[in-house]
């Protein structure tokens, strides 16, 4: 029978409770089980694909095509198993779904309640994913806080299925904080006591406490929570600052915080095979260079609108046993005519371009292109990166000066980025860019078969906007190499400048294949030609 283990947080927002969900993840499957993890948000977007990326960070796309919370990006990366669909669910995919129902009929002659109707809805989306992925352990993380008015139905759901399926088959993580008051110096609970009290106004006594606190607690406040928030003393972990979130799991292994899960499950605690991680973070720890990335975009104030970039240059800098400082940049800035780009760029071995949507900032993320173009910078373009690196070398190499996209400007005489045919009859924005996992097949000879080593490969995309082929020809003609085309609409997914030292750019996403042991093989050799001198 399939376990549950759900994840919840209290106090306040950010203490880390998906990189707990994951870090657990990762010490049970490495005791051999299977895991899926999910994560249910409150709001009523049915997915944050519409959300500004600044409100709410990166939005992370599975394979097979959902748009999802950043958390997700941490889940695949810590697990380095491929989640879906089923993975990420909101309120507004809830009610849509139960407000369809009723529409069909399916409630006829019933009065459509949050319980039963939107709880049952919940319940059976845990359920769902744990017969889907045939996992032998579900681990679901609660967005928000206890005590938000939008999260009551998602926790009552919750305590249903604790009684449904009883504290064999369920456990219950509440993540929490300890500060620390200066002064008086002392850690306090109070804060955590309330919200355990929380928790269990709300029906559900959780089984282990996560605790946040800046350094380990001590026995005396460990027998306090256990007595005044009724959690066994045992089941309370520490979770101390740490420089390095994949230093995580390795701090709650040592606190054997998968083997109180699997003790409670019933299920035997088998052998962990943890010494791969451990060498990761060895590695990590012990890094002997160090290098500066430029990374140009328009969100750059909320650093997490780029975590996955973020995550896969440090990967690749992980093999190359190189920490990799990234250098900021607001694409809006550099188009001050008065902004030296020498100067901004002094530092950096390398330029990344990633993706983003709409006109603000294009004009300073072409000046930067063209910058790495011109002074053979090591040059990484993704997704919106590729179409502006197209639109910058047809501007400036092919002497089409008003090349542009027909995102930034429908009118323009020469849109060497267009929408694709089957868009142009796209009404609504939500879900319907070009999503999740197509074909690419390489062309022989060129750094991006030199990259991959093979020829057909999938990633994942999200775009609208497309290359223009009307204008293959010119570029072709003017040095530009077209590496990986999907052959089945005929469509560009990597260009690259042969003559340059490393200029590649692709209309896919590769940072969400990027894994901290096993780095992407486009970020690898950017980051191996940004090292080379
Ligand atoms: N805005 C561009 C498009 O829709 C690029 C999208 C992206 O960078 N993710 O095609």
């Amino acid at each position: 029978m399939t376990k549950y283990v759900f994840v919840t947080g209290g106090v306040v927002s950010g203490l880390g409770k998906g990189i707990t969900a994951s870090s657990l993840a990762l010490l049970l499957k490495s005791r051999g089980y299977k895991v899926f993890m999910q994560k249910f948000d409150h709001y009523i977007n049915v997915d944050p694909g519409t959300m500004n990326p600044i409100q709410h960070g990166e939005v992370f796309v599975t394979y097979d095509g959902c748009e999802t919370d950043l958390d997700l990006g941490h889940y695949e990366r810590f697990i380095d198993e491929e989640l879906n669909y089923t993975s990420n669910i909101t309120s507004g995919k809830i009610y849509s779904s139960v407000i369809e129902k009723e529409r069909k009929g399916d409630y006829l002659g019933a009065t459509v309640q949050m319980v039963p109707h939107i709880t049952n809805e919940i319940k059976n989306k845990v359920y769902e994913a744990g017969i889907s992925s045939g996992a032998d352990i579900v681990i679901t993380e609660i967005g928000g806080t206890v005590g938000d008015i939008e999260s009551q139905s998602f926790i009552e759901a919750l305590r249903q299925i604790q009684y449904e399926k009883g504290s064999e088959n369920t456990f219950f993580i509440h993540t929490t904080l300890l500060p620390f008051i200066y002064g008086s110096d002392e850690i306090k609970t109070k804060p955590t006591q309330n919200s355990v009290k929380d928790l269990r106004n709300m029906g559900i006594r959780p089984d282990a406490l996560v605790c946040r606190a800046p350094f380990p607690t001590s026995d005396a406040i460990k027998n306090k929570l256990a007595l005044f928030c009724s959690v066994d003393k045992e089941n309370i972990i520490d979770s101390i600052d740490v420089k390095n979130i994949y230093q995580i799991p390795i701090n709650y292994y040592n606190q054997k915080f998968d083997e109180i899960v699997l003790k409670q499950f019933k299920l035997p605690v088998k052998k962990a095979d943890i010494k791969y991680w451990e060498n990761l973070i060895e590695t990590v720890d012990n890094l002997n260079k160090e290098i500066e990335i430029a990374l140009v975009g328009k969100y750059v104030e909320l650093h997490d609108a780029y975590i996955s970039v973020a995550e896969s240059l440090r990967h690749a800098g992980y093999k190359y046993n190189t920490k990799i400082n990234i250098n900021w940049i607001d694409s809006e800035k550099l188009e001050n005519h008065n902004t030296n780009l020498k100067e901004v760029f002094k530092n950096s071995k390398g330029i990344i371009v990633p993706g983003g949507f709409g006109s603000r900032g294009i004009e300073g993320k072409i000046k930067a292109i063209k910058y790495a173009r011109e002074n053979n910078i090591p040059f990484l373009g993704i997704c919106l990166g590729m179409q502006l690196a197209v639109i910058e070398f047809a501007r400036n190499v092919c002497h089409i000066e008003d090349a542009s996209s027909t995102e930034f400007d429908a009118m323009c005489k020469n849109p060497i980025i267009d929408l694709m045919a089957d868009q142009k009859s796209v009404i609504n924005m939500g879900g319907t860019l070009r999503l999740g996992n197509y074909e690419c097949t390489l062309k022989k000879g060129t750094l991006a078969y030199k990259d991959y080593k093979q020829d057909k490969i999938l990633e994942r995309h999200r775009h609208r906007y497309e290359f223009n082929n009307h204008y293959k020809e010119i570029l072709k003609q003017n040095g530009m190499v077209f590496s990986g085309i999907n052959e089945q609409a005929n469509l560009v997914e990597i260009i690259e400048l042969p003559k340059h030292k490393h200029f590649i750019a692709s209309q896919f996403h590769p940072e969400f294949k990027s894994r901290p042991t096993k780095p992407h093989p486009l970020f690898d050799s950017f980051i191996e030609a940004s090292i080379k001198k």
